[in-house]
């Protein structure tokens, strides 16, 4: 597991000892991600996928490193989201849209230089008719379902806007993809399945370049990389295939500031729910973290932070604002209010994290809150 900057013991004085914690965001990690991601993928473009205030770790920051690194074609989920990314970027880079643009808002893509991705005949025709009253034809990417029945043309709606080369005329179509539904699962049957008809589809939109891959679907070798691939978590450091040394570079840390330690007896409830009580005399720290800065309540008793590389288990329930955790064997002069814990960081990952939570590093990324001082380095 890679290293990245990690705070002293102490926070210090200012804005990061009034915060709870501190979220360290590694610019240089995502770029070499980027870097590596490029390599695997070598001959297709690839885009940085930005939705989500970039996996939640600050679009600002992150996609302008990204561009440094070489990247120019960006997606977001919402159209909000790409006006906000079309003035942190060059202005020749292209933003997609993944969910294209809802009824009423083809002008905004328009004025904004955004790229829409047509999921439906409704957003087709809304584009199409776009074109006509601007007399130009406009740039769009072209989604169809391959199986996963989330987002994209479906094979009823691509039969009933008939042949695409007389609808495809109304606009520039500059990219058919797809999404895969399996593919941080290598042998899954979905993504062979996926592919076949993938390729069906393309045999229909002659001349258009494709793409299929996410982060995971990188990994699945050239097959799946088409023209242009479009990796997010990878960038962020998730692991793209679990199970398997993650060859990505860890993005993000996170230390958490003590607030207050004591000693407990044995039969001393701790926290809500008196759910954890204490066998023997115990030493138990708070610190100033809890779910309402997106760490998952699931992780009540059963998740973990690291003092200098020892492990403190969590003690009890998860409150809103803070973590009480085990710290009995922890010398007491490492326990001093405002001394630091790390939650995320060399010890521990995302996709740590995610398993003891029982869901995946996404989710923990996408919920790290906006009550932490946050810190870039590198870039
Ligand atoms: C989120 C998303 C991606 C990026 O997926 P990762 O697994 O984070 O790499 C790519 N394509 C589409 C359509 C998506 O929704």
């Amino acid at each position: 597991m890679n290293a990245v900057a990690h705070p002293t013991h102490i926070v210090d004085p200012g804005q990061a000892a009034r915060a709870g914690a501190v979220l360290t965001i590694d610019l240089d990690a995502i770029a070499a991600n980027y870097r590596l991601l490029a390599e695997r993928a070598a001959g297709a473009v690839v885009a940085g996928v930005m939705k989500a205030d970039a996996y939640g770790l600050g679009m600002a920051r992150v996609a302008p490193a990204l561009v440094r690194a070489g990247c120019r074609v960006f997606f977001t989920a919402h159209v909000d989201e790409g006006i906000r990314l079309r003035g942190i970027v060059p202005a020749d880079s292209t933003i997609y849209v993944l969910h294209g643009p809802p009824p009423g808002t083809a002008a905004d893509f328009l004025e904004h230089g955004l790229t829409p991705v047509l999921n439906d005949p409704g957003q087709v025709r809304e584009w199409s008719a776009l074109c006509a009253r601007i007399g130009r034809r406009l740039a769009a990417a072209v989604q169809a379902d391959s199986g996963m029945s989330r987002m994209g043309l479906a094979p009823a709606d691509l039969a009933a806007l008939g042949d695409p080369r007389d609808w495809l005329a109304a606009f520039d179509p500059v990219l058919l993809m797809s999404h895969l539904a399996c593919a941080d699962v290598p042998d899954h049957p979905m993504n062979a399945r996926q592919r076949l008809r993938f390729d069906a589809i393309r045999a229909q939109f002659p001349a258009m370049p494709a793409s299929l891959a996410n982060s995971s679907a990188v990994f699945l070798g050239p097959d799946f990389h088409y023209d242009l691939a479009r990796p997010g978590a990878a960038l962020y450091g998730i692991n793209p295939q679990p199970g398997h040394a993650n060859p990505l570079r860890q993005a993000v840390s996170l230390d958490a500031r003590i607030v207050q330690v004591r000693t407990i007896e044995a039969g001393a409830a701790v926290g809500y729910g008196a759910r954890y009580v204490a066998e023997g005399t115990r030493r138990i720290a708070t610190i100033a973290i809890g779910y309402a800065d997106g760490w998952l309540r699931a992780l009540s008793g059963r998740g973990s932070a690291y003092i200098d590389g020892v492990h403190v288990p969590v003690a009890g329930t998860v409150s809103m604002d803070s973590i009480t955790l085990d710290v009995t064997g922890i010398p007491d002069a490492r326990l001093q209010p405002g001394m630091s814990v790390e939650l995320l960081g060399p010890h521990q990952h995302v996709d740590d994290v995610a398993a003891e939570a029982g869901t995946i590093g996404y989710e923990v990324l996408t919920r790290l809150g906006a009550r932490f001082e946050r810190r870039y380095v590198g870039g």
